[in-house]
């Protein structure tokens, strides 16, 4: 065990930041009003965070105005400065990853290793993907008939909401900021209810980078109260969200009933991950077992779905069983542990409800099924076999530890199946042979598909849905069109000879 882990192990990270951050001063909220965050370990409260709401998100929007106001700090700024400033918050978050994995491990429950190694480093890399673009961000010529010279300018969108979900809460606030403020977009961001602590320090970070006051302010508190007045306000421009697929629909609707605002969407899943009999079999068990049990279960992107073909599949599910039965479910401080507790109780009781649906809907239990341990929000890694397509447990987004295991006879088949579901998020294809592979990769309607890997993230490569997992991408250069305004600027000229 390294220093930094023993450490981690030894000391409760202190919390630092429970306000609101509005032109870069923390206040409390305008109702005076707070919520409580609980640690998932135990169930009991870390602290009380300003709960903000329509008349913080009024004074949010006023700041993020004068910021982003024609001749201001922002405005002016050379675009290679955004990039110096993206970059020097990377060097501030990788200055204090260790206390920032720790935070995040502690509002939400993920294993340190995990929010060391994994959430820390892509959000880092996110940050500094997008700083590199800040002077890249480029027009066209555009040769248009007559005598005029034509011209685009990439501009910013202006004033941006971002709804952020509790499952990676630092990653996906890096999944925003970064390509908002490289476009040079000024920000309000709502962290999600259960994990605002990360979102918050991250705040701090942001002033002592040096980003003018006014260009991220960030509001925790509820949905229906802040989350809305950040979707129906008719001052915002645009809207990001992920989330579940439920609230997709609010956002969308709000967007459209108030001043129609350029959204993004990035929400559920039920991704299919296709096992074929000439896979390497120890290693397809491994992936699928990563790719539905990582992060607890709590990914967008989880193979949900896992199908496999007839003449393997007694043998895949043993061998999945036997894994996930090995599975080390415990304190996420504990570098060992591969599973830490749900988020919440929400979380927890929806879990436990969808493995008594399984149950009474002839899905067979292989193993897990129960709460884990006496205190907190923690599931047993939990498998099903003898699952079929119309069962809620393959339909639904469960969001937990439990993995359904479907049988397949042939390639047409398993497509087909694949494809009925109103998502499309990702889907992953575990074979030898090139043609299967790619006639996967070619028939699934997905946003993402993963060939022998899953989980496969990388700021520089477009993540998002088809259908309803989304609207939109999120990451690489595809990322930068969500937060950019084409304008084209047109120009008669008078002399006939150029
Ligand atoms: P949610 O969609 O309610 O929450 C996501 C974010 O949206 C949070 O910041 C929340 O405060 C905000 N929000 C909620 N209601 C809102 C509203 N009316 N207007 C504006 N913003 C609003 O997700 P949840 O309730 O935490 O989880 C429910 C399910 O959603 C999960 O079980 C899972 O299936 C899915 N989910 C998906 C993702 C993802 O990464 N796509 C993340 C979290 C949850
Ligand atoms: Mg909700």
């Amino acid at each position: 065990m390294s220093d930094a882990k023993k450490k981690c192990v030894d000391a409760p990270p202190e919390v630092k930041y429970t306000k609101i951050l509005i032109n870069n001063e923390w206040r409390d909220s305008v109702s005076g009003k707070t919520f409580p965050t609980v640690d998932p370990c135990t169930g009991a409260k870390i602290c009380d965070v300003a709960e903000g709401d329509k008349a913080d998100v009024d004074l949010a929007v006023a700041a993020a105005k004068k910021a982003f106001a024609l001749g201001s700090d922002w405005r002016r700024m050379d675009a290679s400065k955004r990039g110096r400033l993206l970059n020097k918050l990377a060097d501030l978050i990788e200055r204090d990853r260790e206390y920032l994995a720790k935070l995040e491990t502690l509002d939400n429950g993920k294993p340190y290793s995990d929010s060391y190694n994994a959430d820390l480093d892509l959000t880092i890399k996110c940050y500094r993907y997008y700083a590199g673009f800040s002077d890249k961000i480029q027009g066209k010529t555009i040769p248009v008939d007559g005598d005029f010279f034509t011209y685009t300018r990439h501009e910013p969108v202006g004033i941006v909401g971002q709804i952020i979900p509790w499952n990676f809460p630092l990653l996906m606030q890096a999944w925003k900021l970064g390509p908002a403020l490289t476009c040079g977009n000024v920000v309000i961001l709502k962290p999600a209810e259960q994990t605002p602590l990360t979102a918050l320090y991250v705040g701090s970070l942001l002033i002592e980078a040096g980003f003018p006051a006014g260009v991220v302010n960030i509001i925790p508190g509820y949905g229906p109260t802040a989350g809305a007045a950040i979707s129906e306000h008719m001052e915002i421009d645009k809207v990001a969200f992920t989330g579940s697929t439920e609230v997709g629909h609010i956002i969308m609707q709000a967007a459209g009933k108030s001043n129609i605002k350029n959204i993004t969407l990035e929400m559920g899943g039920k991704s299919p991950n296709i096992v074929f009999a000439d896979a390497d079999l120890d290693y397809a068990v491994e992936q699928a077992h990563f790719a539905l049990f990582f992060n607890q279960g709590q990914c967008c992107c989880a193979g949900s779905r896992c199908f496999v073909e007839e003449s393997i599949y007694d043998e895949f599910v043993k061998k999945s069983v036997a894994r996930a039965k090995k599975r080390k479910v415990g304190d996420p401080l504990d570098p060992s542990v591969e599973q830490g507790p749900q988020v919440d109780k929400e979380q927890f009781d929806k879990i436990l409800g969808l493995i008594e649906s399984g149950k009474q809907e002839g899905a067979k239990l292989e193993c897990g099924g129960n709460r884990h341990g006496d205190k907190g929000f923690f599931v047993e890694p939990t498998v099903f076999s003898a699952v079929k397509d119309n069962m809620r447990i393959a339909q639904e987004e469960i969001f937990g530890p439990v993995m359904q295991i479907l049988k397949f006879k042939d390639i047409n088949e398993v497509i087909e199946r694949a494809n009925t579901t109103s998502y499309g998020l990702a889907a992953a294809v575990y074979t030898r042979d090139i043609d299967k592979a790619l006639t996967i990769a070619n028939s699934v309607r997905a946003g993402t598909v993963w060939v022998n890997c899953y989980d496969i993230f990388c700021a520089q490569a477009p993540f998002g849905g088809f259908r309803m997992s989304g609207s939109g991408r999120e990451l690489g250069e595809y990322g930068l069109q969500q937060y950019s305004e084409v304008k084209c600027v047109t120009i008669k000229l008078t002399q006939k000879n150029s």
